[in-house]
């Protein structure tokens, strides 16, 4: 069932969260065991993260410098299968631009829809680790606009090649990323959201959003976003921070800021369980006060840990 469906029939906020798949070498057990603890909640679809691979250049035996692939986190699609399978929720895999042909990502939608999947959302991926900016494969897109485009084309039975014949209506759903303190990229949030726009306009059913830790960031995107004219339900989404480690990561890595109140609360703590303990009732916080302005389903970023998750779901649905 598509996501905008679960949206429409929903009669409170919907739970959901999104898992990563593992590292290159380790099992499916290790998803399971980070999902199995939260289906209590009755999350009615599990968002699945794809991951570039990424390179370094090691220094061989003659001195040459040989390009090598490192952290691999293949299985996107296969784990959405198991999802489906295991637990008879939908899945909804992320598929990006970076890295990917046009001809590759039709490969991919192809093996969603033979899998039965109807959701995807669909971004562009940032730039690896060598590249300084984003740099799309030749043949590849350069936005994610592009990639939705070719979806909906899909969804109209028209694929890249003329020749192929008896042209099956691909029934994707798509979802697209949003972002209430604006993507790093933009040189401002007005031109963020005539993207974002763009986005919705070309295709995108719903929105999800970039972790933030201030809900009033939240609701003004949602003013910001009803002026610009986008309409679609827009997922907020949340992580709780857990690790000493998180306080100067996340804000670095995701351009987003911590509120006043949260950072001083951080900043007392010495240990990961002090840190955890502030996180989780800070997200708990932010939890309630979106189910109580009736936000269509909040989106989890267990970034592989359901822990903190479980709890803030305890106490918020
Ligand atoms: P876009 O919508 O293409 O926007 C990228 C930038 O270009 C923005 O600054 C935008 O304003 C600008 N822009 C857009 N269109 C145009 C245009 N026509 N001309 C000029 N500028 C333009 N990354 C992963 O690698 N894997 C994941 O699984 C993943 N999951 C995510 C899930 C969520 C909910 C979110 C919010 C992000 C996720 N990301 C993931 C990160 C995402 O790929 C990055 O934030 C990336 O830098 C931007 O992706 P986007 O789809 O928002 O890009």
């Amino acid at each position: 069932m598509k996501v905008t469906d679960h949206l429409k029939k929903r009669k409170h906020t919907l739970f959901s969260f999104e898992i990563l798949p593992p590292l290159k070498g380790k099992g499916i057990d290790a998803i399971f065991e980070g999902i199995d603890p939260l289906m209590e909640f009755n999350p009615p679809f599990i968002n699945v993260t794809y991951h570039r691979e990424e390179y370094m250049y090691k220094k061989q035996a003659d001195n040459l410098l040989k390009k090598v692939s490192i952290r691999k986190r293949p299985g996107t699609v296969g784990i959405c299968a198991a999802i489906i399978n295991r637990y008879h929720v939908d899945a909804v895999p992320h598929l990006i631009c970076g890295g990917f042909t046009r001809d590759e990502t039709e490969n991919a939608l192809i093996d969603l829809q033979f899998l039965g999947i109807d959701n995807v959302l669909a971004l562009r991926g940032d730039p690896i680790k060598t590249e300084r900016s984003f740099v799309p494969e030749k043949n590849g897109h350069q936005y994610a606009v592009e990639l939705i485009e070719q979806i909906v084309r899909m969804n109209k039975g028209i694929y890249l090649h003329e020749e192929i014949e008896n042209k099956e209506h691909a029934q994707f759903c798509i979802g697209a990323a949003g972002y209430p303190e604006k993507h790093y990229e933009s040189m401002n949030m007005k031109t963020d959201l005539k993207h974002l726009k763009t986005k919705v306009d070309a295709g995108a059913e719903y929105v999800t959003t970039q972790m933030f830790f201030d809900n009033k960031k939240y609701f003004i995107f949602l003013e910001h976003c009803k002026a610009a004219g986008i309409n679609v339900p827009i997922i907020p989404g949340l992580k709780p921070i857990t690790k000493l480690r998180h306080i100067a990561f996340l804000p670095k890595t995701f351009f987003i800021d911590l509120p006043d109140d949260l950072a001083d609360g951080l900043m007392a703590c010495k240990t990961d369980a002090e840190v955890e303990k502030v996180g989780v009732e800070w997200t708990i916080r932010q939890s309630q006060e979106l189910v109580e302005a009736g936000a269509p389903c909040i989106h989890y970023y267990t970034m592989g840990k359901s822990d903190a998750v479980k709890q803030i779901a305890k106490e918020a649905f």
